[in-house]
Protein backbone atom coordinates (compact mmCIF):
# COMPACT_ATOMS: atom_id res chain seq x y z
CA UNK A 1 0.00 0.00 0.00
CA UNK A 2 1.62 2.85 -0.71
CA UNK A 3 1.20 6.37 0.94
CA UNK A 4 -1.66 8.29 -0.18
CA UNK A 5 -0.10 11.68 -0.28
CA UNK A 6 1.60 11.25 -3.50
CA UNK A 7 1.87 13.62 -6.88
CA UNK A 8 -0.79 11.33 -8.27
CA UNK A 9 -4.67 13.35 -8.18
CA UNK A 10 -6.59 10.01 -8.05
CA UNK A 11 -9.71 10.66 -10.56
CA UNK A 12 -13.25 9.70 -8.89
CA UNK A 13 -11.21 8.68 -5.66
CA UNK A 14 -12.42 11.00 -2.24
CA UNK A 15 -9.66 11.90 0.16
CA UNK A 16 -10.99 10.03 3.11
CA UNK A 17 -10.73 6.52 0.80
CA UNK A 18 -7.03 7.06 0.06
CA UNK A 19 -6.77 7.75 3.98
CA UNK A 20 -8.51 4.96 5.56
CA UNK A 21 -8.40 1.97 2.68
CA UNK A 22 -4.62 2.74 1.72
CA UNK A 23 -3.81 2.15 -2.14
CA UNK A 24 -2.72 -1.16 -4.09
CA UNK A 25 -0.13 -0.30 -6.30
CA UNK A 26 -0.66 -2.31 -9.54
CA UNK A 27 2.77 -4.02 -11.10
CA UNK A 28 1.72 -6.27 -13.45
CA UNK A 29 -1.40 -8.30 -15.04
CA UNK A 30 -2.35 -11.26 -16.63
CA UNK A 31 -5.57 -12.70 -17.99
CA UNK A 32 -8.38 -11.33 -14.61
CA UNK A 33 -6.01 -10.79 -12.38
CA UNK A 34 -4.09 -7.87 -10.84
CA UNK A 35 -0.52 -8.28 -8.95
CA UNK A 36 0.44 -5.45 -6.46
CA UNK A 37 3.90 -4.68 -5.35
CA UNK A 38 2.91 -6.67 -1.79
CA UNK A 39 2.60 -9.89 -3.76
CA UNK A 40 -1.33 -9.83 -3.68
CA UNK A 41 -3.47 -10.94 -6.20
CA UNK A 42 -6.90 -9.50 -7.44
CA UNK A 43 -9.64 -10.39 -10.03
CA UNK A 44 -10.10 -7.63 -11.92
CA UNK A 45 -13.95 -7.28 -11.44
CA UNK A 46 -14.62 -4.49 -13.66
CA UNK A 47 -12.13 -4.70 -16.41
CA UNK A 48 -10.13 -1.89 -15.55
CA UNK A 49 -13.00 0.80 -15.57
CA UNK A 50 -14.76 -1.45 -18.20
CA UNK A 51 -12.19 -1.83 -21.21
CA UNK A 52 -10.30 -4.92 -20.66
CA UNK A 53 -12.24 -7.12 -22.24
CA UNK A 54 -9.82 -9.53 -23.24
CA UNK A 55 -8.23 -9.77 -19.88
CA UNK A 56 -4.65 -8.48 -19.43
CA UNK A 57 -1.33 -9.53 -21.22
CA UNK A 58 -3.18 -11.28 -24.10
CA UNK A 59 -0.41 -11.76 -26.89
CA UNK A 60 -1.90 -11.45 -30.14
CA UNK A 61 -2.62 -7.94 -28.96
CA UNK A 62 0.75 -7.22 -26.95
CA UNK A 63 2.66 -8.59 -29.83
CA UNK A 64 0.65 -6.12 -32.75
CA UNK A 65 1.98 -3.35 -30.17
CA UNK A 66 5.41 -4.42 -30.27
CA UNK A 67 5.67 -4.93 -33.88
CA UNK A 68 3.81 -1.47 -34.74
CA UNK A 69 6.41 0.02 -32.52
CA UNK A 70 9.20 -0.68 -34.57
CA UNK A 71 7.29 0.48 -37.78
CA UNK A 72 5.62 3.80 -37.04
CA UNK A 73 4.45 4.89 -33.33
CA UNK A 74 2.97 8.52 -33.98
CA UNK A 75 1.57 9.99 -37.40
CA UNK A 76 -1.12 12.41 -37.68
CA UNK A 77 -4.54 12.17 -39.76
CA UNK A 78 -4.87 15.88 -40.58
CA UNK A 79 -3.85 15.77 -43.76
CA UNK A 80 -2.36 12.80 -43.95
CA UNK A 81 -2.71 8.97 -43.61
CA UNK A 82 -1.71 6.00 -42.15
CA UNK A 83 -2.90 1.99 -43.21
CA UNK A 84 -3.43 0.77 -39.62
CA UNK A 85 -6.26 3.77 -39.56
CA UNK A 86 -7.20 3.48 -43.04
CA UNK A 87 -7.81 -0.39 -42.18
CA UNK A 88 -9.23 0.13 -38.62
CA UNK A 89 -11.56 3.22 -39.79
CA UNK A 90 -12.91 0.38 -42.31
CA UNK A 91 -13.76 -2.69 -40.09
CA UNK A 92 -15.02 -0.36 -37.60
CA UNK A 93 -17.48 0.71 -40.13
CA UNK A 94 -18.43 -2.88 -41.18
CA UNK A 95 -19.87 -3.83 -37.90
CA UNK A 96 -22.43 -1.69 -38.07
CA UNK A 97 -25.72 -1.94 -39.57
CA UNK A 98 -25.14 0.53 -41.98
CA UNK A 99 -21.33 0.67 -43.34
CA UNK A 100 -21.70 4.11 -45.01
CA UNK A 101 -20.03 5.84 -42.39
CA UNK A 102 -16.85 8.06 -41.33
CA UNK A 103 -14.69 7.39 -38.17
CA UNK A 104 -13.46 10.67 -36.66
CA UNK A 105 -10.64 9.23 -34.12
CA UNK A 106 -9.90 10.50 -30.79
CA UNK A 107 -8.26 9.06 -27.35
CA UNK A 108 -10.71 8.70 -24.62
CA UNK A 109 -14.49 8.52 -24.72
CA UNK A 110 -15.35 11.71 -23.52
CA UNK A 111 -13.60 13.79 -26.33
CA UNK A 112 -15.76 11.12 -28.92
CA UNK A 113 -18.86 12.75 -27.12
CA UNK A 114 -17.39 15.92 -27.60
CA UNK A 115 -17.06 15.85 -30.77
CA UNK A 116 -20.48 14.08 -31.72
CA UNK A 117 -22.25 16.89 -29.89
CA UNK A 118 -20.02 19.67 -32.15
CA UNK A 119 -20.71 17.56 -35.47
CA UNK A 120 -24.56 17.26 -34.72
CA UNK A 121 -24.92 21.33 -34.03
CA UNK A 122 -22.56 21.89 -36.83
CA UNK A 123 -24.56 19.68 -38.96
CA UNK A 124 -27.85 21.56 -38.69
CA UNK A 125 -26.41 24.92 -39.44
CA UNK A 126 -24.59 23.31 -42.70
CA UNK A 127 -28.08 22.42 -43.64
CA UNK A 128 -29.61 25.53 -42.62
CA UNK A 129 -31.10 24.45 -39.50
CA UNK A 130 -28.82 26.17 -36.84
CA UNK A 131 -32.18 26.64 -34.20
CA UNK A 132 -31.66 22.77 -33.94
CA UNK A 133 -28.91 23.08 -31.37
CA UNK A 134 -30.38 21.31 -28.17
CA UNK A 135 -30.20 18.26 -27.21
CA UNK A 136 -31.55 15.95 -24.89
CA UNK A 137 -30.34 13.03 -22.81
CA UNK A 138 -31.64 10.46 -20.12
CA UNK A 139 -31.81 11.07 -16.42
CA UNK A 140 -28.41 10.14 -14.25
CA UNK A 141 -26.39 9.86 -17.49
CA UNK A 142 -22.61 9.47 -18.03
CA UNK A 143 -20.74 10.61 -21.15
CA UNK A 144 -17.65 11.56 -19.78
CA UNK A 145 -15.61 14.34 -17.71
CA UNK A 146 -15.24 17.47 -20.95
CA UNK A 147 -17.79 20.39 -20.33
CA UNK A 148 -20.20 19.18 -23.24
CA UNK A 149 -20.44 15.64 -22.26
CA UNK A 150 -20.86 16.50 -18.70
CA UNK A 151 -23.66 19.19 -19.92
CA UNK A 152 -25.24 16.13 -21.37
CA UNK A 153 -24.27 14.00 -18.93
CA UNK A 154 -24.98 16.39 -15.70
CA UNK A 155 -25.50 14.71 -12.22
CA UNK A 156 -26.35 17.28 -9.57
CA UNK A 157 -23.99 15.81 -6.75
CA UNK A 158 -20.78 15.66 -9.38
CA UNK A 159 -21.17 18.76 -10.88
CA UNK A 160 -23.20 21.34 -8.98
CA UNK A 161 -20.25 23.98 -8.86
CA UNK A 162 -19.63 23.66 -12.88
CA UNK A 163 -23.69 24.20 -13.98
CA UNK A 164 -22.66 27.80 -14.76
CA UNK A 165 -20.62 26.75 -17.60
CA UNK A 166 -23.04 24.25 -18.93
CA UNK A 167 -25.70 23.87 -21.35
CA UNK A 168 -28.90 23.52 -20.80
CA UNK A 169 -30.47 19.42 -21.35
CA UNK A 170 -33.55 18.43 -21.92
CA UNK A 171 -34.01 14.73 -19.83
CA UNK A 172 -36.01 11.84 -20.24
CA UNK A 173 -36.27 9.08 -17.94
CA UNK A 174 -36.52 5.61 -19.04
CA UNK A 175 -38.61 3.84 -17.01
CA UNK A 176 -36.42 0.72 -15.71
CA UNK A 177 -37.24 -3.02 -17.10
CA UNK A 178 -38.97 -4.11 -14.29
CA UNK A 179 -41.32 -0.59 -14.06
CA UNK A 180 -44.57 -0.06 -16.73
CA UNK A 181 -43.61 0.50 -19.69
CA UNK A 182 -45.05 4.00 -19.96
CA UNK A 183 -43.68 5.96 -22.81
CA UNK A 184 -45.77 8.94 -22.85
CA UNK A 185 -43.16 11.44 -21.86
CA UNK A 186 -41.32 11.35 -24.94
CA UNK A 187 -43.52 12.51 -27.51
CA UNK A 188 -44.58 15.28 -24.53
CA UNK A 189 -41.15 16.38 -24.74
CA UNK A 190 -40.56 16.56 -28.78
CA UNK A 191 -44.37 17.52 -29.49
CA UNK A 192 -43.01 20.77 -27.55
CA UNK A 193 -39.21 21.03 -28.24
CA UNK A 194 -38.93 18.73 -31.16
CA UNK A 195 -37.86 21.56 -33.86
CA UNK A 196 -35.04 22.86 -31.61
CA UNK A 197 -33.62 19.80 -30.97
CA UNK A 198 -29.75 18.63 -32.80
CA UNK A 199 -29.68 15.28 -30.84
CA UNK A 200 -30.92 13.10 -28.58
CA UNK A 201 -27.54 11.40 -26.71
CA UNK A 202 -28.41 7.93 -25.00
CA UNK A 203 -26.17 4.75 -23.38
CA UNK A 204 -28.07 2.34 -25.44
CA UNK A 205 -30.05 -0.45 -22.64
CA UNK A 206 -27.74 -0.16 -19.67
CA UNK A 207 -26.88 2.94 -18.16
CA UNK A 208 -23.44 2.40 -16.55
CA UNK A 209 -22.54 4.83 -13.85
CA UNK A 210 -25.56 5.61 -13.05
CA UNK A 211 -25.63 1.90 -11.08
CA UNK A 212 -26.65 -0.15 -13.98
CA UNK A 213 -29.77 0.84 -14.71
CA UNK A 214 -31.26 -0.92 -17.68
CA UNK A 215 -34.04 0.16 -19.84
CA UNK A 216 -35.71 -1.81 -22.79
CA UNK A 217 -34.86 -1.99 -26.09
CA UNK A 218 -38.28 -1.12 -27.03
CA UNK A 219 -37.76 2.54 -25.40
CA UNK A 220 -34.60 2.70 -27.27
CA UNK A 221 -36.40 1.91 -30.61
CA UNK A 222 -39.07 4.64 -30.00
CA UNK A 223 -36.25 7.29 -29.48
CA UNK A 224 -34.45 6.28 -32.46
CA UNK A 225 -38.18 6.26 -34.29
CA UNK A 226 -39.28 9.75 -32.65
CA UNK A 227 -35.46 11.12 -33.79
CA UNK A 228 -36.53 10.10 -37.35
CA UNK A 229 -40.30 12.06 -37.46
CA UNK A 230 -38.59 15.05 -35.80
CA UNK A 231 -35.79 15.56 -37.53
CA UNK A 232 -33.25 15.03 -34.71
CA UNK A 233 -30.10 12.98 -34.81
CA UNK A 234 -29.41 10.11 -32.64
CA UNK A 235 -26.45 9.85 -30.93
CA UNK A 236 -26.04 6.10 -29.27
CA UNK A 237 -22.83 6.09 -26.60
CA UNK A 238 -21.29 2.59 -26.97
CA UNK A 239 -18.58 3.73 -24.93
CA UNK A 240 -19.06 1.23 -22.21
CA UNK A 241 -21.74 -1.38 -23.55
CA UNK A 242 -20.15 -1.87 -26.61
CA UNK A 243 -17.61 -4.13 -27.70
CA UNK A 244 -19.72 -7.07 -26.77
CA UNK A 245 -20.41 -6.43 -23.44
CA UNK A 246 -24.17 -7.40 -23.58
CA UNK A 247 -24.17 -10.26 -25.75
CA UNK A 248 -24.19 -8.46 -28.95
CA UNK A 249 -21.21 -6.10 -30.63
CA UNK A 250 -22.88 -3.35 -29.84
CA UNK A 251 -25.60 -3.18 -28.01
CA UNK A 252 -27.71 -0.96 -30.22
CA UNK A 253 -28.68 -4.44 -31.97
CA UNK A 254 -30.58 -5.36 -29.02
CA UNK A 255 -33.01 -2.67 -30.44
CA UNK A 256 -32.75 -3.22 -34.11
CA UNK A 257 -32.13 0.53 -34.93
CA UNK A 258 -29.54 1.85 -37.15
CA UNK A 259 -27.86 5.16 -35.09
CA UNK A 260 -26.93 8.38 -36.74
CA UNK A 261 -23.81 8.46 -34.66
CA UNK A 262 -22.10 6.17 -32.34
CA UNK A 263 -19.08 6.80 -30.05
CA UNK A 264 -16.91 3.84 -29.25
CA UNK A 265 -14.10 3.69 -26.67
CA UNK A 266 -12.43 1.57 -24.10
CA UNK A 267 -12.66 -1.70 -25.32
CA UNK A 268 -12.09 -0.88 -28.82
CA UNK A 269 -8.49 -1.70 -28.01
CA UNK A 270 -9.19 -4.19 -25.33
CA UNK A 271 -8.04 -1.70 -23.25
CA UNK A 272 -4.47 -1.60 -24.01
CA UNK A 273 -3.71 1.52 -25.80
CA UNK A 274 -6.39 5.03 -25.32
CA UNK A 275 -8.54 5.17 -28.55
CA UNK A 276 -12.08 6.23 -29.02
CA UNK A 277 -14.02 7.40 -32.34
CA UNK A 278 -17.13 8.75 -33.27
CA UNK A 279 -18.32 7.13 -35.97
CA UNK A 280 -20.85 9.44 -38.10
CA UNK A 281 -23.30 8.48 -41.20
CA UNK A 282 -22.22 9.72 -44.46
CA UNK A 283 -25.26 12.18 -45.16
CA UNK A 284 -23.79 13.98 -41.99
CA UNK A 285 -20.40 14.18 -43.23
CA UNK A 286 -20.78 15.05 -46.74
CA UNK A 287 -22.09 18.50 -45.80
CA UNK A 288 -19.15 19.45 -43.73
CA UNK A 289 -17.45 20.44 -47.57
CA UNK A 290 -16.15 23.62 -48.73
CA UNK A 291 -17.77 23.76 -51.82
CA UNK A 292 -18.72 27.63 -51.66
CA UNK A 293 -18.91 28.48 -48.00
CA UNK A 294 -15.84 26.46 -46.04
CA UNK A 295 -17.55 24.09 -43.25
CA UNK A 296 -14.70 21.97 -42.29
CA UNK A 297 -14.61 20.83 -38.82
CA UNK A 298 -11.97 22.42 -37.23
CA UNK A 299 -11.62 20.06 -34.76
CA UNK A 300 -8.68 17.16 -34.40
CA UNK A 301 -6.41 15.41 -31.31
CA UNK A 302 -2.47 15.11 -31.27
CA UNK A 303 -3.27 11.73 -30.77
CA UNK A 304 -6.37 10.95 -32.86
CA UNK A 305 -5.79 7.35 -35.03
CA UNK A 306 -2.51 6.67 -33.26
CA UNK A 307 -0.80 4.23 -35.24
CA UNK A 308 -0.14 2.08 -31.80
CA UNK A 309 -3.73 2.22 -30.63
CA UNK A 310 -4.77 1.24 -34.54
CA UNK A 311 -2.34 -1.65 -34.36
CA UNK A 312 -4.08 -2.79 -30.61
CA UNK A 313 -7.78 -1.93 -32.31
CA UNK A 314 -7.19 -4.23 -35.52
CA UNK A 315 -5.80 -6.94 -33.30
CA UNK A 316 -8.28 -7.01 -30.78
CA UNK A 317 -11.45 -6.90 -33.66
CA UNK A 318 -9.03 -10.20 -35.23
CA UNK A 319 -9.67 -11.98 -32.05
CA UNK A 320 -13.64 -11.01 -31.76
CA UNK A 321 -13.81 -12.45 -35.17
CA UNK A 322 -11.71 -15.74 -34.52
CA UNK A 323 -13.16 -16.34 -30.89
CA UNK A 324 -17.06 -14.75 -31.55
CA UNK A 325 -16.28 -12.63 -27.97
CA UNK A 326 -20.21 -11.40 -28.14
CA UNK A 327 -21.47 -14.67 -27.59
CA UNK A 328 -19.26 -16.00 -25.19
CA UNK A 329 -20.62 -13.15 -23.36
CA UNK A 330 -24.40 -13.99 -23.96
CA UNK A 331 -23.50 -17.34 -22.53
CA UNK A 332 -21.12 -16.87 -19.38
CA UNK A 333 -23.45 -13.62 -18.33
CA UNK A 334 -26.78 -15.90 -18.82
CA UNK A 335 -24.67 -18.49 -16.47
CA UNK A 336 -23.90 -15.76 -13.98
CA UNK A 337 -27.54 -14.37 -13.89
CA UNK A 338 -28.73 -17.63 -13.40
CA UNK A 339 -26.86 -18.04 -9.89
CA UNK A 340 -27.18 -14.65 -8.88
CA UNK A 341 -30.82 -14.60 -9.23
CA UNK A 342 -31.36 -16.37 -5.97
CA UNK A 343 -30.33 -13.42 -4.19
CA UNK A 344 -33.20 -11.75 -4.51
CA UNK A 345 -35.07 -13.76 -2.04
CA UNK A 346 -32.47 -11.87 0.86
CA UNK A 347 -34.24 -8.90 2.33
CA UNK A 348 -30.81 -6.56 1.84
CA UNK A 349 -31.53 -7.68 -2.12
CA UNK A 350 -33.47 -5.20 -3.75
CA UNK A 351 -32.78 -6.66 -7.73
CA UNK A 352 -30.71 -9.14 -9.60
CA UNK A 353 -30.02 -7.45 -12.96
CA UNK A 354 -27.80 -8.62 -16.48
CA UNK A 355 -27.47 -7.47 -19.74
CA UNK A 356 -24.76 -9.97 -21.50
CA UNK A 357 -21.30 -9.58 -18.79
CA UNK A 358 -22.65 -6.68 -16.82
CA UNK A 359 -24.20 -8.42 -13.76
CA UNK A 360 -25.69 -6.13 -11.14
CA UNK A 361 -27.28 -6.81 -7.49
CA UNK A 362 -28.76 -3.41 -6.09
CA UNK A 363 -28.75 -3.37 -2.30
CA UNK A 364 -30.64 -1.08 0.43
CA UNK A 365 -27.87 1.15 1.17
CA UNK A 366 -24.55 2.50 0.15
CA UNK A 367 -23.10 1.02 3.80
CA UNK A 368 -24.28 -2.52 2.57
CA UNK A 369 -21.91 -2.23 -0.88
CA UNK A 370 -19.26 -0.91 1.22
CA UNK A 371 -19.22 -3.87 3.36
CA UNK A 372 -19.62 -6.66 0.09
CA UNK A 373 -16.54 -4.61 -1.26
CA UNK A 374 -14.73 -5.17 2.02
CA UNK A 375 -15.52 -8.84 2.19
CA UNK A 376 -14.62 -9.44 -1.39
CA UNK A 377 -11.45 -7.74 -1.37
CA UNK A 378 -10.38 -10.22 1.40
CA UNK A 379 -11.15 -12.75 -1.75
CA UNK A 380 -9.25 -10.96 -4.12
CA UNK A 381 -11.51 -9.96 -5.58
CA UNK A 382 -11.17 -6.02 -6.82
CA UNK A 383 -14.71 -4.32 -7.20
CA UNK A 384 -15.91 -0.25 -7.12
CA UNK A 385 -19.77 -0.46 -6.23
CA UNK A 386 -22.01 2.64 -7.61
CA UNK A 387 -24.17 3.70 -4.38
CA UNK A 388 -25.99 0.98 -3.38
CA UNK A 389 -25.19 -1.27 -6.65
CA UNK A 390 -22.72 -3.81 -6.61
CA UNK A 391 -21.86 -5.31 -10.36
CA UNK A 392 -19.09 -7.79 -11.84
CA UNK A 393 -18.29 -6.33 -15.51
CA UNK A 394 -15.65 -9.43 -15.65
CA UNK A 395 -13.26 -9.50 -18.74
CA UNK A 396 -15.22 -11.13 -21.41
CA UNK A 397 -12.53 -13.83 -21.52
CA UNK A 398 -12.96 -14.94 -18.02
CA UNK A 399 -13.32 -19.21 -17.75
CA UNK A 400 -15.62 -21.37 -15.76
CA UNK A 401 -13.30 -21.98 -12.70
CA UNK A 402 -12.73 -18.28 -12.38
CA UNK A 403 -16.42 -17.30 -13.03
CA UNK A 404 -17.28 -19.98 -10.27
CA UNK A 405 -14.75 -18.60 -7.45
CA UNK A 406 -16.23 -14.64 -7.74
CA UNK A 407 -19.86 -16.13 -7.83
CA UNK A 408 -19.26 -18.41 -4.54
CA UNK A 409 -17.77 -15.24 -3.06
CA UNK A 410 -20.15 -12.62 -3.45
CA UNK A 411 -22.88 -15.17 -2.70
CA UNK A 412 -21.47 -15.56 0.21
CA UNK A 413 -20.59 -11.49 1.04
CA UNK A 414 -24.60 -10.52 0.35
CA UNK A 415 -25.69 -13.67 2.29
CA UNK A 416 -23.63 -12.72 4.96
CA UNK A 417 -25.26 -8.99 5.45
N1 LIG B 1 -19.47 7.32 -21.98
C1 LIG B 1 -19.72 6.29 -21.17
C2 LIG B 1 -21.02 5.56 -21.32
C3 LIG B 1 -18.78 5.89 -20.21
O1 LIG B 1 -19.07 4.87 -19.39
C4 LIG B 1 -17.56 6.60 -20.12
C5 LIG B 1 -16.49 6.22 -19.12
N2 LIG B 1 -16.85 5.46 -18.06
C6 LIG B 1 -17.34 7.68 -20.99
C7 LIG B 1 -18.31 8.01 -21.91
C8 LIG B 1 -16.08 8.48 -20.92
O2 LIG B 1 -15.00 7.78 -21.40
P1 LIG B 1 -13.53 8.20 -20.97
O3 LIG B 1 -13.41 7.92 -19.50
O4 LIG B 1 -12.64 7.34 -21.80
O5 LIG B 1 -13.38 9.66 -21.28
Amino acid sequence: MSNYRSHIWHPFTKFSALENEGLPVIERAEGIYLFDQDGNKYIDGISSWWCVNLGHSNPDITHAIKEQADTLQQSILGNLAHSGAIQLAEEICQTMPDSNRHVLFASDGSSANESALKVAVQYFHNIGQSQRNKFVSLTDPYHGDTIGSVSVGYIESFHKPLKPLLFETHQLTPPSRSEKQDYSAVEKLFNEYGHEIAAVIVEPLCQGASGMRMYSPDYLKLLSETCKKYGCLLIVDEIAMGMGRTGKMWAHEHAGIDPDIITIGKGITAGYIPLSAAVFKDKIYRTFNDEGEDKTFYHGHTFAGNPLACSAALATLKYYRENNVPEQARTKGAAIQQELCALEELDCVKEVRSLGMVNAIELQSSEQTRQVKASLLKEGILLRPLGAVIYLMLPLTVNEDEIRYVIQHVKEAVQKL
